[in-house]
């Protein structure tokens, strides 16, 4: 499994461009879905180029929440592909280029790897992939909380992993038990959360590439 930054308020790589947002691409099982798609489709589309990914071969599109800065590169990438299928939370308004969206409410099987916690209270859902050895959650701004994901996840199995935005985040400690966590987006304490958790915590950016067993 595979998890790669395409859209974040920093670059990992040099080539991409960084802006204020955030975007993934979660590869596992020959599945593709992106999650997020950032806040400018010129700069989504042009990262996904340039990482040599084609907008065609993604068919499925999970959106966090409703703020700008996750959906408004969607537009431009539904324009390249229409047909592909929108993974919104129940309150959020539709998007008219989508045909086909599915309105999530509650806890969501998406496939066999894929899960949606469902809309949580802060208006927004984060995606669950199962792996071998315990879940990688990823989150758009956090919203909820980074204890309500968490514990929402865990109905699913152990979380393993934490990927996305932690906005104002400081109870530090709910981390403790992860393998790895990737504070990026609009993570305010980032250097805390490097400084207390130096073997699990990593630095994001554009291009990041993220693997998991
Ligand atoms: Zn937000
Ligand atoms: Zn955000």
């Amino acid at each position: 499994m595979k998890v790669t930054i395409i859209y974040d308020n920093e670059t990992w790589q040099p080539g991409l461009e960084a802006a204020w947002g955030f975007s993934c691409l979660v590869e596992a099982n020959g599945q593709r879905l992106l999650f997020d798609t950032g806040g400018r489709g010129d700069i989504l589309l042009q990262n996904l180029e340039t990482l040599n990914l084609a907008p065609r071969s993604i068919s499925e599109i999970f959106i966090s929440h409703g703020h700008w800065d996750h959906l408004g590169g969607l537009a431009d990438l539904l324009r390249l592909h229409r047909d592909a299928r929108v993974y919104l939370p129940w309150s959020c308004s539709r998007p008219p280029e989508a045909r086909e969206v599915i309105s999530v409410q509650g806890p969501l099987e998406i496939s066999e790897i894929f899960f949606s916690t469902g809309e949580l209270p802060g208006a927004e859902q984060s995606l669950v992939v199962k792996t071998v050895d315990g879940l990688v959650v990823i989150c758009g701004c956090s919203h909820p909380g980074v204890g309500t994901i968490l514990e929402a996840a865990s109905s699913l199995g152990k979380v393993k992993a934490l990927i996305g935005g932690l906005h104002g985040f400081k109870e530090y400690e709910v981390l403790a038990d992860l393998a790895l966590v990737c504070p990026c987006h609009c993570t305010q304490h980032q250097a805390e959360i490097m400084t207390r958790y130096p073997e699990t915590a990593v630095s994001g950016g554009v291009g990041k590439v993220l693997e998991f067993g």
